[in-house]
């Protein structure tokens, strides 16, 4: 027996982050919204108690500090159903990107674990086991658009009716997320959310003042670690002739189009110098 889950990425319509909390993580308030670039993940009983992983993917773990074997043997760990599973995943989303490749993959293999051994839990309780994985988690196990709260174990999912294209761009950075929370200084840290802003341009289906609303409170300090990101980003928006706006802590940037032909303009304009460019849409939850 086996089936296939789909892995979506993420993109931050907002990211604030409000401070460091006394356990060492980041108090965050953030909308996340998912977008149709995803990983595939093939699970397929095992005829012994083994969890087995194969990636179709460079710079990815090939072993049990893969997100997705990690979500496997917690499932395990928790469901108490002791069989074993081979997992194949098929990468398409890019890696250390700022849009939680790794949790979307992790998201999946609970999903559909809690599938393919017929376990009836509800996604509430998925993400909830998901959240001692990583703070990205929870969020990956409802897809669609959230406000996340916390230090991302909080989801509220939320509906609305904007079916936007967003065109992303990876510029060739390798950035290290807890690089960039490191670097974070009072300064970073915002004190009134701008979340509300964005919740409220969704609420009312209005893409520009979406548009105007769009922020992230990471963005300085990924420059400061990554000044090769400021000038990518000027580069793309002076082809693109769009904002662009950086997702997670980076490097990852996007830009936010109702037309498809427009979007398919602005994906064209920079396949000319930057490889990876992907053409995508945001996706409703489930
Ligand atoms: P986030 O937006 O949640 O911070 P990210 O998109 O920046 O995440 P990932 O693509 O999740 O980053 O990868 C971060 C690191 O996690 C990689 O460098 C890799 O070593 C590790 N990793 C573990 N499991 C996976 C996986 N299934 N896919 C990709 N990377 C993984």
């Amino acid at each position: 027996m086996g089936l296939v889950e789909h892995a979506f990425a993420k993109i931050n319509l907002s990211l604030d982050v409000l401070g460091r909390r006394p356990d060492g993580y980041h108090e965050v308030d953030m909308v996340m919204q998912t977008v149709d670039l995803a990983d595939l993940v093939f699970l397929e009983d095992n005829p012994d108690e083994d969890i087995t992983l194969e990636v179709q993917a460079t710079h990815v773990p090939q072993d049990e500090r893969n997100l997705a074997y990690a979500a496997a043997r917690l499932f395990r760990e928790r469901s108490g159903v002791r069989r074993g599973v081979h997992i194949r995943l098929d990468k398409h989303i890019p890696v250390a990107a700022g849009l939680a490749g790794g949790s979307a993959d992790a998201a999946a293999v609970l999903r559909g674990l809690n599938r393919l051994w017929g376990t009836g839990l509800s996604l509430d309780q998925l993400a909830e086991w998901g959240a001692s994985i990583g703070s990205d988690v929870p969020f990956c196990v409802y897809q669609g658009c959230a406000r996340v709260r916390g230090r991302g174990e909080q989801v509220q999912p939320f509906q609305h009716g904007l079916r936007l294209w967003t065109v992303l761009v990876r510029p060739p950075v390798f950035v290290s997320t807890a690089d960039v929370y490191h670097a974070l200084t009072e300064r970073d840290f915002v004190s009134q959310p701008r979340s509300a802003a964005v919740m409220r341009a969704l609420r009312d289906d209005d893409w520009l003042a979406l548009r105007g609303a769009v922020h992230n409170s990471m963005a300085a300090a990924a420059r400061r670690l990554y000044p090769e990101i400021e000038s990518f980003h000027s580069r793309v928006e002076e082809a693109a002739q769009v904002p662009f706006f950086m997702s997670g802590s980076g490097p990852t940037l996007f830009a936010l189009l109702p037309a498809e032909s427009h979007a398919r303009r602005v994906r064209n304009a920079l396949m000319g110098f930057l490889r990876e460019v992907y053409l995508c849409r945001f996706v409703g939850g489930l």
